[in-house]
């Protein structure tokens, strides 16, 4: 199609969103505005963008945070990989680049957590260079427009979509391209209910004229889900709880929650009491459980955690336990997962 540029730029200058990342075109702000994009709707992720940038405006203070900081800002978005990973690839600029963002796709590339597609988003978007960023906006739209049924989880699907999208990038101005082309996908072709009526593409629109749209783009792989049991013991003793910092390989690593006893299955009250770790943690402890909560659900992209979060006051004063003990007003020096902060928060403890 060779005017496809053509029409998705009439389209973009139509339709664009004043969005604050666009003010100027930053390469740190671009790589901040996309790395929060991954995950997050714009509306959300505008207010995530502010607050990091207000925090961290440049790269260097990134690079000079402690982590505590880094996730705390993070927290609620998700994948705090992708958190750590920024601020390790803030000191790599800081030592192997002098503190400049490197400005070749090979430099960017090296960054922690950067892959094919951040690179090129700001390799064109900051540095006007050629290189088509795939995001799955432009998966859905390059799918449906070209007809395209190669799953894009496989190799020949990347390779074959990475090749149509250069090949359809206006190389005189590659940021605009890939710009209009995530916008068009996020505003126009969207997964679903596209709004084919209103569409420039619709007269060349495969999946439209075929009847495919709800199909493509096409995956060939399931995602795998695995089940896990949380049992979150909220400790009382007067004014505090107890925390632990999460460690090892595992979700939310470096964040900080309740003391957990994870189980193989969800546990009741009597089956709790008969758990070796709640045995062991309580030995010769006068406890009084106050509550147990409902099971809560919570979703990850490969996990769906069953949560519950059992209330037990300890009445003496004198008993410690290794966790960090915690007031309630201390709360806010502790980056902690979504679930813990809806969890403090309609106990009205975050304030
Ligand atoms: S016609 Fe519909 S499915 Fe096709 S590109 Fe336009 S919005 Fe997407």
């Amino acid at each position: 199609m060779t005017n496809f540029h053509k029409i998705l730029t009439v389209w973009y200058q139509q339709n664009k969103r004043d969005l604050p990342w666009r003010v100027k075109n930053d390469p740190y702000f671009v790589w901040v505005s996309e790395i929060i994009l991954q995950q997050t709707r714009v509306d959300q992720g505008t207010a995530y963008f502010l607050r990091f940038i207000d925090r961290f405006p440049d790269v260097e203070s990134l690079a000079n945070a402690p982590e505590n900081d880094v996730l705390k800002i993070w927290q609620g978005l998700g994948y705090y990989s992708r958190a750590r990973n920024m601020h390790i690839a803030a000191r790599q600029i800081m030592n192997e680049f002098n503190g400049l963002f490197p400005n070749t796709i090979n430099n960017i590339e090296k960054l922690k957590g950067i892959g094919c597609y951040t690179a090129s988003a700001i390799a064109s978007i900051a540095f006007g260079l050629p290189y088509a960023a795939i995001d799955g906006n432009v998966y859905r739209v390059l799918s449906r427009v070209f007809g395209i049924e190669t799953p894009i989880d496989t190799t020949m699907g990347k390779r074959e979509f990475s090749d149509l999208a250069n090949e359809l990038l206006d190389r005189q101005n590659p940021a605009v391209f890939n710009e209009a082309l995530m916008e068009f996908g996020a505003l126009q072709c969207t997964p679903k209910n596209p709004d084919c009526n209103r569409c420039p593409f619709q007269n060349q629109c495969i999946a439209f004229a075929q009847n495919k749209i709800a199909k493509l783009p096409f995956k060939s792989k399931k995602t795998k889900v695995t089940n896990r049991f949380f049992n979150y013991l909220f400790i009382r003793q007067e004014d505090y709880f107890y925390l632990e910092k999460r460690v090892g390989n595992d979700i939310w690593r470096n964040l900080y929650q309740f003391p957990l006893i994870e189980s193989t299955k969800a546990l009741n009250i009597a089956e709790l009491g008969l758990n070796e770790q709640f045995q062991s943690i309580f030995k010769g402890v006068e406890i009084v459980v106050d509550s147990i909560s409902p099971e809560i659900i919570h979703v990850l992209t490969h996990q769906r955690l069953h949560v519950s979060f059992i209330e037990i006051m300890i009445p003496k004063s004198d008993i410690s336990f290794p966790w960090i003990k915690v007031l309630p007003k201390e709360i806010h020096d502790y980056p902690i997962p979504k679930l813990i902060d809806n969890f403090l928060m309609e106990k009205n403890m975050t304030k």
